[in-house]
């Protein structure tokens, strides 16, 4: 404890302030419980809303509209060629996407009663912590919330100092539009970047370790997009591993495969790691694993019986909406409610052009287990709705079980497909068979229709 500094006792103390943390603060505090939010940035909404989801959204709108304005030139309208100008542009995001959502975080904060304590927070054990910072300060709890979250992971093996290397939250804040971009890893940051940074102008080079892109999801969702790629991107190398960066003056030279290629710019998106270093948890009863991240059970307790996780800290999948239903369990488990996270799907979905989500058991992970399962596959080029969009490139994917027809699985291909997945995680989540889907009235011309004929495609 630092001299005169005697020391607070809370309810709940919740270290971290993006999606995880603030939904168990808000949850927490709704309950009845004094809550205080202790985050290093004195500010609500994370990595989500300052350098993750939000920020990326914004600028994958951008680049949506550009897609858009140049597929317009098909039916005959021709808006010219596109002036980019930056300024404006980090201007609308900054203030008008950001600025305006955290600006409603803080208002939500303060209608609850939720304080947000600015600093550090290093773990003195398994009921106390302290805040560094402008105004350092101790804070016994009875109920400790860890949601610190996770930061990119720096390339293994490759060390390289200068600014031209870029992780996703340097590429957020759009320094310029380069020249030639090269962007290592194929996997859901890499591509929605990389679509945002060859939508301005730039030259992306994309390169991925393993065989393709997006490892995990079925090859048929992912071919679409692959397609896309293939047109925006200058070149994509999959089974193509970095070897080497070098800074060469104003640019780097990268060496993979067997080239050895210029670039002004290089962005690495290899993946996230849980944030757990510095916390002092070895002072407490948690110990996370080699890659930092803490096992919690369906209640989000950790091994520390004072002590909650929630959030990328607690490991894959590393999704926003997942830390926030952890967020609101662990808050109900805290208030003494009975609450876990049982759910059965944790949907995913990348925003590119075409978007691709997924839900459930994908027909890759049913073939690995010897599962009996139906597949229905419905293109959209039978879909009227796609058709009115220029969009018969998109496709609708269930996985049922081949007995009782329920509902598995879905998958996704097309513009939407992130809107369009929430009703196969509610059909997974519900246990919906094929036929509950086919048999509900969905509203026509709409891509969401591609549901509904997929499922009727397994009663034939
Ligand atoms: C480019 C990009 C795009 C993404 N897009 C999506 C998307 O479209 N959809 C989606 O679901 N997810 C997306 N994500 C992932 C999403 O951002 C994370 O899953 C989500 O932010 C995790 O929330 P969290 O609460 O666990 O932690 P975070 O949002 O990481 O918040 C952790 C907070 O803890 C604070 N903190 C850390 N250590 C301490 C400490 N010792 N003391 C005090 N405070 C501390 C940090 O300052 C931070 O504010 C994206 C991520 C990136 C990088």
């Amino acid at each position: 404890m630092v001299m005169g500094d005697l020391g607070r006792d809370v309810d709940v103390v919740v270290v971290g302030g993006g999606p995880g943390g603030y939904s168990a603060a808000f949850r927490c505090a709704e309950l009845g419980l004094e809550t205080v939010v202790v985050d290093a940035e004195q500010r609500l909404g994370g990595a989500c809303l300052y350098e993750g989801c939000i920020p990326s959204k914004a600028l994958l709108h951008v680049a949506a509209v550009l897609g858009e304005a140049e597929r317009a030139r098909e039916f005959g309208v021709d808006f010219g060629t596109p002036r980019i100008s930056l300024d404006p542009l980090r201007k609308w995001k900054a203030e008008r996407v950001i600025g305006k959502l955290a600006r409603g975080l803080a208002s939500v904060a303060r209608s609850k009663g939720v304080e947000v304590i600015g600093g550090r927070a290093v773990f003195e054990g398994s009921r106390e912590l302290r805040v560094g910072g402008d105004a350092p300060q101790t804070l016994r709890f009875t109920h400790g919330v860890i949601a610190t979250g996770s930061r990119p992971s720096p390339l293994p093996g490759i060390a390289i100092d200068s600014d031209r290397v870029m992780d996703s939250t340097a590429a957020l804040a759009l320094p310029d539009v380069p020249e030639r971009l090269l962007v290592v890893g194929g996997g859901y940051i890499g591509l929605e970047l990389g679509q945002v940074y060859a939508a301005l102008g730039s030259r992306v080079v994309l390169i991925e370790m393993l065989d393709g892109l997006l490892p995990g999801v079925d090859r048929d969702l992912v071919q679409p997009l692959a397609r896309r790629c293939d047109k925006l991107f200058a070149e994509v190398r999959v089974g193509t591993r970095l070897t080497a960066l070098r800074a060469a003056g104003e640019t780097i030279e990268a060496s993979y495969g067997d080239v050895t290629a210029t670039f002004d710019r290089v962005l690495v998106a290899v993946g996230r790691r849980a944030a757990t270093e510095g916390l002092g948890l070895q002072r407490t009863g948690v110990r996370p694993d080699a890659r930092g991240v803490i096992a919690v059970d369906e209640h989000g307790r950790t091994a520390d019986p004072y002590l909650y996780a929630v959030g990328d800290v607690t490991g894959e999948p590393m999704l926003a909406h997942r830390a926030m239903r952890q967020g609101k369990v662990v808050a109900e488990v805290i208030a003494g409610r009975p609450a876990a996270f049982d759910n059965v799907v944790v949907p995913a979905v990348v925003f590119t052009d075409p978007e691709v989500a997924w839900c459930g058991l994908t027909e890759g992970e049913a073939q690995r287990a010897g599962r009996a399962v139906k597949i229905a596959r419905f293109s959209w080029a039978a879909s009227g709705r796609a058709t009115t969009l220029g969009r018969a490139d998109g496709l609708t994917k269930l996985v049922a079980d081949a007995e009782s027809g329920r509902v598995l699985g879905v998958g996704i291909v097309g513009p939407g497909a992130g809107e369009l997945i929430a009703e196969g995680a509610l059909a997974v989540e519900a246990a919906l068979t094929a036929e509950d889907v086919a048999a509900t009235i969905h509203t026509h011309p709409t891509l969401a229709e591609t549901l509904m004929e997929a499922a009727e495609s397994l009663l034939k």
